[in-house]
């Protein structure tokens, strides 16, 4: 048995009360808080990292903004962000893509003030550098939660929850059930992404354009690739002909995205399998085996793809990207079958259409399922199964391993947010429970600010 020691028990201060508190300042988060402060709410925003933004500011892209049809199926706030972004010259417009459905390049640093400027004009109090440690509750419904920080352990006291930590750590702590992976347990591995200037990116793009055989893509026509921005996700053959040389390159796929400046490309290639961002000893080993990959597979880079053999590597993002963790059990759990079926909810608060996109838990490879044209979110799968007051909203929302491998895209967690921040203020302002939110009501609100449902 491990060894343990008794914490004394103590009082802790209440550093505050707010109406809605948002644990976790990454796509779902700001919006969450964004849309509550809008119902004219007191909303706080807490953030264990010294900026916003979470996974944007990592050098990804945003898929999914546009259906499988072409027409946009995410509107409302994450769209003016977007167009925030866009007006200061931090975000390209959306691209359909035959692999990702739809891309949205952005700027990963300009996401962090943008982030601040949106919530601050919003209303929202931000408070930075605190980590969510525990979870405040009276008999099943939640009160609010313990923080750590310089200042050790405080409370804060919420009327509703929002948990957007990607992790589902507000409703851990709360005693909701949560699930890991698949079947086996097995999540899809983290990347750390690093971006390299100085690349000849007209000369990649000939390459995909005018060399495709020798220089392929899965899925995506070289057409795509003529013109704009874009996402390359193949080159194997490159990989097999570099790894017959020795190098080691840890992906079957070379996945480079052009960046906001002309000359510079972010690199989605390290991986490091049987990562578990919930446990620290896990995400620092991974962390530490990603940081040494880079070398190589810059190495790779230069000497096997077209356009990279004078660049540099210029940023490295500030931590490796988790793609999968816990999950909530919700009052529903969205499965594959729901997307690739296109199921309309009656409780729908949101569309998506990226496809069920799984790097595997093991290996080196991905397969990807695409549905026909999109599916809708239900508002339940943002509610969990017993603890009341609580939202979950993001990556970590009630879903399958399957499920979740197409809902996590930054667009449909910024859709997420958005339902929950807005359900959290109606939940308020009638004085019910979230959990009995007149989702009608809250569908209408919704389409009266701007966001997507389907008719
Ligand atoms: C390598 C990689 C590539 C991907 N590629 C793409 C892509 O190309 N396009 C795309 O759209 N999506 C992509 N995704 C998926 C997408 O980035 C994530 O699923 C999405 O960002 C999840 O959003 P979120 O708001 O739920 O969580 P996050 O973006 O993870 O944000 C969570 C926030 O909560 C904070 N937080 C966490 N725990 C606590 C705590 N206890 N207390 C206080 N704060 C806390 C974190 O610091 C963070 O800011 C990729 C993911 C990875 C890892």
């Amino acid at each position: 048995m491990d060894k343990t020691i008794i914490e004394p028990q103590r009082s802790i201060r209440v550093k505050c009360e707010t109406d809605v508190l948002v644990v976790g300042g990454g796509p779902a988060g700001i919006m969450a808080a964004c849309a509550a402060a809008r119902k004219g709410v007191k909303v706080m925003l807490i953030e264990n990292r010294g900026y916003l933004g979470g996974n944007m500011t990592i050098g990804l892209p945003i898929l999914g903004f546009l259906g499988r049809k072409g027409n946009q199926i995410i509107k409302g706030l994450p769209q003016k962000f977007i167009d925030r972004l866009e007006a200061r010259g931090a975000a390209c417009a959306h691209k359909p893509c035959r692999l990702h459905v739809s891309l949205t390049i952005i700027d990963p640093e300009a996401v962090k003030s943008e982030a601040l400027d949106m919530l601050r004009e919003a209303g929202v109090d931000i408070l930075m550098y605190v980590f969510c440690a525990g979870a405040i509750k009276d008999g099943d419904a939640l009160k609010g939660v313990i923080i750590e920080s310089k200042e050790g352990r405080e409370a804060i006291l919420a009327k509703t929850v929002i948990d957007c930590t990607g992790d589902g750590d507000v409703a851990f702590l709360s005693g909701v059930e949560c699930r890991k992976g698949d079947s086996d347990g097995g999540m899809q591995p983290p990347t750390l992404m690093f971006s390299m200037k100085g690349v000849d990116v007209p000369a990649l793009r000939d390459a995909i354009v005018n060399h495709s055989d020798e220089f392929d893509m899965d899925t995506m026509p070289p057409e795509q690739f003529r013109e704009g921005k874009f996402i390359t996700v193949g080159f194997r053959k490159q990989i097999l002909r570099a790894r017959a040389a020795g190098y080691s390159i840890p992906v079957a796929r070379t996945i480079l995205i052009t960046g906001i400046a002309d000359d510079e490309i972010w690199v989605n290639m390290t991986r490091v399998n049987g990562t578990d961002s919930t446990s620290p000893d896990s995400y620092t080993r991974g962390e530490m085996l990603a940081i040494e990959q880079i070398p190589e597979i810059r190495r790779y880079l230069q000497d096997y793809i077209p356009g990279f053999r004078n660049a540099w590597i210029d940023r490295v993002a500030p931590f490796m990207g988790i793609r999968e963790s816990r999950v909530i059990v919700g009052k529903y759990v969205l499965t594959a079958d729901d997307i690739l079926s296109c199921r309309h909810f009656d409780d729908a608060i949101g569309v998506a259409s990226y496809p069920v996109d799984i790097h595997h838990s093991v290996g080196d490879d991905c397969t990807m399922h695409w549905c026909e044209d999109c599916y809708d979110l239900p508002y339940r799968m943002l509610v969990p199964e017993k603890v009341g007051n609580l939202l979950v909203a993001g990556r970590c929302a009630s879903m399958t391993h399957e499920a979740m491998a197409s809902a996590r895209v930054m667009s449909t967690c910024m859709a997420m947010g958005e339902a929950a921040g807005r359900a959290a203020g109606i939940a308020i302002l009638d004085g019910v429970p979230v959990s009995e939110v007149d989702v009608k009501k809250l569908q209408r609100e919704l389409v009266d600010t701007g966001a997507y449902l389907r008719p």
